[in-house]
């Protein structure tokens, strides 16, 4: 049962396992692996604004 926390991803909105906000040598992050994954891709693209758009988008869907 230690293993049953989690919270909810800041650009998804969905819930996970505290499991998947540790990456990047980095515990407790706000974004879940897979959004951070996509933010990085959109960085990749389009620098920071494309970033900061892709959080945006994903976070009107369910934030209102
Ligand atoms: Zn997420």
């Amino acid at each position: 049962m230690a293993d049953n926390s989690g919270k909810t991803c800041a650009i998804c909105g969905d819930w996970h396992l505290h499991s998947e906000y540790e990456y990047g040598n980095r515990v407790n992050r706000s974004y879940c692996l897979k959004c951070n994954r996509e933010e990085r891709t959109a960085y990749a693209n389009g620098g920071v604004i494309a970033a900061q758009s892709y959080r945006e988008q994903k976070r009107a869907a369910w934030k209102k």
